[in-house]
């Protein structure tokens, strides 16, 4: 079983589907028994959907802005553990 630092290192590489398959299978074994590593992946995928978003949208990112983004989606997401 791979441990919560190994899924950490591989966490954006998991979310950007750049990992292999039975890799993948070994890190959501771990995301099924480890709620830690859960939340962190959750997080990690709503600051890069933010942040893609905002690139797309608007030709010079505001950093404040993004960051206000980044911790009303991290609130709502907390809310429903
Ligand atoms: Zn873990």
């Amino acid at each position: 079983m791979l441990s919560c630092k190994q899924v950490a290192t591989l966490a954006s590489q998991y979310l950007d589907h750049d990992v292999s398959t039975p890799l993948k299978w070994r890190i959501r074994m771990h995301l099924m028994m480890c709620a830690n590593c859960r939340r962190f992946i959750r997080h990690l995928q709503i600051t890069q959907t933010v942040t893609k978003n905002i690139k797309v949208d608007e030709q010079t990112p505001d950093s404040e802005k993004i960051w206000q983004e980044l911790q009303q989606k991290i609130r709502q997401e907390s809310k429903q553990d």
